[in-house]
C-alpha cells in the first residue's frame, strides 16, 4: 500500500476503460453542482469499486471540501444526517446521493485512547474533522473503496494502490489492520463481504487480525450489525461469506443462539451442514431474482436452535413453544437488530412446522392464506432435504402452494438509498 505522503496515481480513461453512461445522471448532476459554486467535488466509494469491476453499483456517494452545511444550501431538498458521522443527502427526483465532505483521522494525540474522539478501548467515537482529499483517502476502510472518479473527463485518482488492489482481487485494510478493526469493528464484516466477491481474496495482514479482532463486534450497536447482516445474507454470495465469517469465528458473534460454534471445530451439531444448504438456495434466489426475505432467512438460520431447545426441554408446559421462540429471539436481536414484524413472522414460521406436520394438505384449506404460508413451506422443505420431515408430505405442500398466485413484488429502484451506519 502507498504512503500517506506519496504522489496519487492518475488513471485516465483510456486505462481503465469505465462506461460513463452507467453513472447515474443524477450523481453526476450532484458533483456539476458542487463544482459549478467553486468547490471540488467526486465519486468515490462502492461505486467506483463496483463500475471498475464491472458490476452496476446500487448507490452512488459523491465527496467533496463543501461543508454539510454548505451543501445543504445549494439543494433544494437536502439533509444532514448523522451525529458521529454527518453526511448531506440530497434528493432528486426518487433518488438519494449521500455528500460526504473530506474526512482526516483524529491526530495521534487527540487519537489517545479515551480521548474526545476514541473510546478507552480505540473505538472512534467522532468522526467528524473535515480535512483534505489525500487524508479523506486514508482513513477510508479498503484501498478498493477509496478511488475518486472525476465524471467530467472520467480520470480516477488513487492515493492507496486501490487501483492496482481491485485488478488483482485484493481486499487491503488501509493502514494497520489492528488499530482501524479497533477504531470500527465493522471494518471486519465490511471485509469479509468484499473478499466473498469473486476472485477476491485478502491481503496476508488484512485477514490476519480478523481472528484476533472479531470479539469487538459484540461492542457495536445491534442497529448497525443488522443493516450489515442483511448486506452479508442478500448479495448473492451468501454461502461464500458464510464460510468466511465461520473460518474467523465470526459467525458465533453475529449469531448469540449459535455461541458454541467454533472455526475449525467439527462438531457443530449440523448446523453449518443446514446453514450452507440454505445460503445455496438463498444465492441460487437472488441470481435469478426471486425473492427472500429477512424473516424467512432468519427462520431457517436459527431453526436448529428452536428445534433443538424444542425437543430437549420439555414440551408439556402451555405455550412452551412460543416462548422459547422468544428467548432465542430475544438473544438474537440484541446482537442484530430485527424489527418487529418480523420478528413475529419468523415465530409464525417455527409454529407453522408443527401444523404442516400435522395436518393433511388437503385443496382448500385456510392455512394458504396466511401470510406466513410460503415460508412455512419453504423451511419445511429444507426440512425435508435433511430428512427431518416425510419427503411425500412436503411434497403434497409444495403442490398446493404452487397452485396459489403470487402477487408480484413492487419493483425496486435501481439507484435507491439506504439510510447508512456509520
Ligand atoms: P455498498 O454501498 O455496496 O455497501 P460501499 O463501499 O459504497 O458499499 P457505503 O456504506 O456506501 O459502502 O460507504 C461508502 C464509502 O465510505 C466506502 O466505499 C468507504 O470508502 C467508506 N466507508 C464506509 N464504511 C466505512 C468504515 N466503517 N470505515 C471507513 N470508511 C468507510
Ligand atoms: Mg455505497
Amino acid at each position: 500500500m502507498k504512503r500517506a505522503d506519496s504522489t496519487p496515481r492518475i488513471i485516465l480513461r483510456s486505462e481503465h476503460g469505465i462506461d460513463r453512461s452507467l453513472i447515474s445522471p443524477k450523481a453526476i448532476e450532484v458533483v456539476d453542482s458542487l463544482k459549478s459554486a467553486g468547490y471540488s467535488s467526486e465519486l468515490v466509494g462502492g461505486c467506483v469499486r463496483d463500475l471498475l469491476l464491472g458490476r452496476t453499483p446500487k448507490d452512488f456517494d459523491v465527496t467533496t471540501n463543501a461543508r454539510p452545511e454548505e451543501v445543504r444550501t445549494l439543494f433544494r431538498r437536502c439533509e444532514v444526517f448523522g451525529r458521529r458521522f454527518q453526511i448531506a443527502q440530497v434528493r432528486i427526483k426518487n433518488e438519494v446521493i449521500q455528500v460526504a465532505t473530506y474526512r482526516r483521522s483524529p491526530t495521534k494525540k487527540s487519537r489517545r485512547r479515551g480521548s474526545r474522539f476514541v473510546s478507552l478501548n480505540g473505538k472512534i467515537i467522532k468522526d467528524n474533522l473535515f480535512g483534505h482529499i489525500q487524508e479523506d483517502a486514508f482513513r477510508r476502510d479498503l484501498t478498493i473503496n477509496s478511488l475518486y472518479l472525476h465524471p467530467s473527463d472520467m480520470h480516477i485518482v488513487d492515493y492507496t494502490g486501490g487501483y492496482e488492489d481491485a485488478r488483482n482481487g485484493i481486499v487491503r485494510i488501509i493502514g494497520s489492520p489492528a488499530e482501524r478493526y479497533r477504531e470500527d469493528p465493522v471494518r471486519m464484516l465490511r471485509a469479509i463481504r468484499f473478499a466473498s466477491l469473486p476472485g477476491f481474496s485478502f491481503d496476508g495482514a488484512t485477514e490476519k487480525e480478523l481472528s484476533v479482532c472479531g470479539h469487538l463486534l459484540s461492542g457495536i450497536s445491534n442497529y448497525r450489525l443488522g443493516d450489515e447482516l442483511s448486506k452479508l445474507l442478500f448479495n448473492g454470495r451468501a454461502r461464500k461469506t458464510l464460510e468466511l465469517l465461520h473460518h474467523h469465528d465470526v459467525l458465533r458473534i453475529l449469531f448469540p443462539p449459535y455461541k458454541w460454534l467454533k472455526a475449525g471445530k467439527n462438531d457443530n451439531h449440523g448446523v453449518i451442514d443446514w446453514m450452507r444448504m440454505l445460503l445455496d438456495e438463498t444465492d441460487e434466489r437472488i441470481q435469478s431474482g426471486e425473492h427472500t426475505s429477512i424473516a424467512f432467512t432468519m427462520a431457517a438460520i436459527l431453526w436448529p436452535k428452536f428445534n433443538n431447545s424444542l425437543t430437549k426441554r420439555s414440551r408439556r408446559r402451555r405455550n412452551f413453544p412460543f416462548h422459547v421462540a422468544r428467548d432465542i429471539l430475544h438473544q438474537q436481536k440484541i446482537r442484530t437488530y430485527i424489527a418487529g414484524n418480523f420478528v413475529q413472522r419468523v415465530e409464525a414460521i417455527w409454529l407453522f412446522q408443527k401444523i404442516l406436520e400435522t395436518e393433511a394438505a388437503t385443496k382448500g384449506t385456510r392455512l394458504v392464506q396466511s401470510e406466513n404460508f410460503r415460508a412455512a413451506v419453504r423451511l419445511f422443505e429444507l426440512r425435508s432435504k435433511v430428512g427431518e420431515v416425510e419427503h411425500r408430505k412436503c411434497r403434497a405442500w409444495t403442490e398446493l402452494r404452487d397452485q396459489q398466485v403470487i402477487e408480484p413484488q413492487p419493483r425496486l429502484n435501481r439507484y435507491r438509498n439506504r439510510p447508512r451506519w456509520r
